[in-house]
């Protein structure tokens, strides 16, 4: 069976999803574009031989030659889509973040339970990240012992001048956040945020670096370090420390060459370069799941907690204060993952 795949939003990273669906990974075809440009989505169809243009998300949603649905648009708009592929019982693949409120996601969380079955998978692709698999296995094995405290880094080179201290929050550390809930598979019970010496490189006003730290209910501490202009390069760190060893990414890209007494190897430019791999492996576990029947990865629930811990985080950088994070009951539907 080939997966008939729709994508809803064709801006950068729904033309990368297109691209790896196309020519890299196997079980799926996309038939169907559409976007709020529609001149860009047009350019889009017209390059992509057995798809057809769609005017609204709905009407591709509603298609009948549609099996699939990946949302890949503007964050505010996601809810409407994956309610609307909930209501079609199709299975639907949503960029992060699932929606931008805690209500819009609690919508999707009432729908997905109404419908008595899991179809929203949520882009958190560092989970299908080699090297974070890795340290979770280790993590999990007891191999350290019981983990303590896990250092994050999260390093962005620069950022256009249309991003916010706030984005720091909800558009990166909402990936640290993803990642800290998946590796001690717990909740987040409070976050604080500290402002550190600010980088001459950040815009004006623009609060850069930050230290996130976020307490798991376990007890665990995760210390954040969220920098968006550090110039050099993207870099993402990460070490675990347990109770009688410690598991740490290792460097992420190529080869390390050393020559003249020195030893070198590079620094990814950006995301895109650094988690290629696990964008593919996600989504060609999304089709083989959907090939499947069946729905996998990071759920609705996944999706809900990071905006509830997101929107917390921001009120800690508001008010420079603790601030606890409080989430409804988690349904039976979310209970097994
Ligand atoms: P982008 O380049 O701005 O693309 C978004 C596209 O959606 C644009 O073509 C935009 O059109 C379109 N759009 C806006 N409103 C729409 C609507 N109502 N219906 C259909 N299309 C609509 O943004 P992007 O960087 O690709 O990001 C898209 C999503 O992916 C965001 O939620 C982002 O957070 C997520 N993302 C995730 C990762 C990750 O690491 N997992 C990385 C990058 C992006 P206009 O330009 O005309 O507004």
């Amino acid at each position: 069976m080939t997966v008939r795949v729709g994508v809803i939003g064709v801006g950068m990273i729904g033309q990368d999803h297109i691209r790896r669906l196309t020519h890299v990974l196997s079980g799926a075809r996309v038939v169907a574009v559409t976007d709020v440009d529609l001149d860009r989505a047009k350019t889009v169809a017209d390059d992509l031989p057995g798809s057809r243009l769609h005017q609204t998300g709905q009407e591709l949603i509603a298609a009948d030659d549609v099996d699939a649905i990946v949302v890949s648009s503007w964050g505010p708009t996601h809810e409407e889509y994956v309610l609307a592929g909930i209501a079609a019982g199709k299975q639907v693949f949503c960029e992060k973040p699932l929606a931008t409120t805690r209500e819009a996601c609690e919508r999707i969380l009432d729908a997905e339970v109404a419908a008595g079955r899991r179809l929203v998978m949520v882009g958190f692709m560092r989970r299908y990240d080699a090297q974070y698999r890795a340290m979770k296995e280790t993590v999990t094995s007891g191999d350290i012992g019981a983990p303590l405290l896990m250092h994050a880094a999260h390093r962005n080179p620069s950022v256009p001048p249309s991003f916010t201290s706030d984005m720091t929050i909800n558009d990166s550390t909402v990936h640290d956040i993803d990642v800290a809930r998946w590796m001690f598979d717990d909740e987040i019970a409070g976050i604080t945020i500290l402002k550190p010496r600010v980088n001459s490189n950040a815009a004006e006003g623009f609060n850069d670096p930050l230290m996130v730290l976020l307490e798991m209910t376990s007890g665990v501490l995760v210390d954040v370090e969220a920098s968006v202009n550090a110039a050099y390069g993207y870099d993402i760190r990460g070490e675990v420390v347990g109770e009688s060893g410690t598991v740490e990414l290792s460097e992420s890209a190529g080869a390390i060459v050393k020559r003249a007494g020195q030893h070198s190897g590079r620094v990814p430019g950006d995301w895109r370069e650094r988690f290629v791999r696990a964008f593919d492996i996600e989504l060609q576990a999304w089709i083989d799941a959907v090939t499947a029947g069946t729905t996998t990865g990071p759920s609705a629930w996944d999706g809900y907690a990071a905006t509830v811990c997101t929107d917390a985080g921001l009120e800690a950088l508001r008010t420079g204060q603790r601030v606890p994070v409080k989430m409804r009951e988690r349904p039976d539907l979310y209970k097994a993952q």
